[in-house]
């Protein structure tokens, strides 16, 4: 073997032993250490860690158990956790999971949704994600809620279902001047399930990307549980906080 051989493979081994090409998922700088986002970019990101909505998850920003949006209301899912706050650096890097093809995120979401489930103990049988219409999905090339529930899937053993939940009709986009109640009229018929005697009588995981208004995810629980399933859960990467967007 020639010296220019051996040098290679010990430039290999060295690259093994010491990744040199490991850059933040955020700004893309190179960080040199096992974190995923480098220290400025992680000052963005708001883990979901304080307090927050017994019910919804969501921030809050007072010591009351339920959210002002929560309180004294009942939902169809019986209780609602994210992992991280949808503001500031956060926002990107969801926008690039979902529309940009960087689909490796969901390893790094899917390790922190994971710690949520088993801390949250919902101890579901099954997981199920936000379906998309199939005109949505050439659109787009994949459903990112997919992608992550498989990821999600694959760390926890749980078993994934893609035949039961069905997004059936297309709905406009999500305004940002429209009100949960009109959201909640456009989502309307939206969903139906199939397979039903697969999920009836069981505890459903759905996993998401994000929770805005909660309207989307309030329609599916409703069409589930009215198809005789007996509790859903609710697991999203990221949701809107209860209070003003700010990071600290
Ligand atoms: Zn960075
Ligand atoms: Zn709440």
């Amino acid at each position: 073997m020639n010296t220019i051989k051996v040098k290679e493979k010990f430039d290999k081994f060295i690259n093994f032993l010491f990744p040199l090409n490991h850059t933040c998922n955020l700004c893309g700088r190179e960080i040199f250490s096992g974190d995923y986002f480098c220290k400025d970019c992680e000052s963005q990101i708001t883990y979901n860690d304080k307090t927050i909505c017994n019910h919804c998850g969501r921030r809050t920003f007072n010591s009351e158990e339920y959210c002002t949006s929560c309180s004294g209301r009942e939902t169809y899912f019986e209780k609602a956790r994210s992992a991280y706050v949808y503001a500031g650096a956060l926002k990107p890097l969801i926008a690039n999971f979902k529309y940009h093809n960087k689909k490796y995120l969901a390893k790094i979401f899917a390790k922190e949704l994971s710690l949520l489930y088993y801390k949250s103990f919902f101890n579901c049988d099954f997981v199920l994600f936000t379906p998309m219409t199939d005109d949505r999905k050439e659109e787009r090339g994949y459903n990112q809620a997919r992608v992550l529930a498989e990821e999600f899937c694959k760390v926890t053993k749980l078993t994934l279902i893609d035949d039961c939940l069905i997004k059936s009709k297309e709905t406009p986009r999500q305004a940002t001047t429209e009100s949960v109640k009109e959201r909640r009229l456009n989502l309307k018929g939206s969903f139906k399930v199939e397979n039903k005697q697969k999920i009836k009588g069981k505890r459903l995981l759905l996993i998401d990307d994000v929770m805005t208004t909660g309207a989307t995810v309030e329609i599916i629980c409703e069409t589930l549980k009215k198809a005789g399933v007996k509790a859903v859960y609710v697991l999203t990467v990221a949701s809107v906080s209860k209070g003003p967007e700010r990071i600290d």
